[in-house]
């Protein structure tokens, strides 16, 4: 479903990512673990298009992103994406940040864009919350908002950049369920997390990026249990 080749990034003249291969098969949940300033972040931004490659190939279910003639909207409408940090609008009810790209990007009517936020924020649990402002959520309501925005508008791939890193300790678990049953339902994710737990427990493969290339990857158990590197076995021994 994601097919990344040779892919580069450079700002100026530091090289942020350089050349990074990897695949993402349909329903597959791939974590993506590195230290800070490995190239995480990057990665996925280009996967979404908010940041343009400097080289190499990126294609979504056949779509090439990397070919200048690419419908930006159409391919940014399939793949959903949460940050670390929510970016819900301060001033909108809960359910007007769920319909907003419902209504914006794919055009539907009022009634048919709160008919599918109310399934999204029921599925989340969050159906009793549609009219309240963000600032009256926890960290972990407004996150899973986030993740009802993001899957009403039925992407075909959830990234997930460092969902659960700026929520307090005891909202991380409900997120991080939230996940896993997405994961369960047989979403195609890729997610860079700091939860090695979650990794073992959730992920497919898992691929460890280190200065700008993946410098190791591979089913989960494998790579967390059995690294090859003495860097991968620093950086676990880090994180655990
Ligand atoms: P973290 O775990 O801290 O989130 P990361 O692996 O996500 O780290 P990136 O955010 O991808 O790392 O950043 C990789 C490198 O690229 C860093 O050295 C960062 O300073 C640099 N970088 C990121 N975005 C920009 C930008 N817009 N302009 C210049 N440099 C940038
Ligand atoms: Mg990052």
């Amino acid at each position: 479903l994601i097919r990344v080749r040779g892919l580069r990034k450079s700002y100026g003249p530091v090289e942020v990512l350089r050349g990074v291969d990897f695949d993402v098969a349909p329903s597959e949940v791939v974590c993506v673990i590195g230290p800070s300033g490995s190239g995480k972040s990057t990665m996925l931004k280009c996967i979404n298009l908010l940041d343009a490659p400097t080289a190499g190939e990126i294609a979504v279910s056949g779509v090439t992103l990397t070919d200048p003639k690419v419908d930006v909207d159409a391919v940014r409408a399939r793949i959903g994406m949460v940050f670390q940090h929510f970016n819900l609008f301060p001033h909108k009810t809960v359910r007007a940040n769920v319909t907003l790209a419902l209504r914006h990007v794919r055009g539907l009517g009022r009634a048919a864009a709160d008919a599918e936020a109310a399934e999204q924020l029921d599925r989340l649990g969050l159906a009793h919350l549609a009219d309240q402002r963000p600032a009256n959520l926890s960290g972990g309501q407004q996150q899973r908002v986030a993740i009802a925005r993001a899957l009403a508008m039925r992407p075909e791939v959830m990234l997930f950049d460092e969902a659960t890193s700026a929520l307090d300790p005891e909202l991380v678990k409900g997120v991080l369920q939230v996940m896993r049953d997405l994961a369960g339902s047989g979403m195609t994710m890729l997610v860079v997390t700091h939860e090695i737990g979650f990794a073992r427990e959730v992920a497919d493969r898992v691929l460890f990026m280190d200065d700008g290339v993946i410098a190791e990857q591979g089913p989960a158990r494998d790579v967390l249990e059995r690294p090859r590197t003495e860097r991968l076995r620093t950086f676990l021994s880090q994180v655990l």
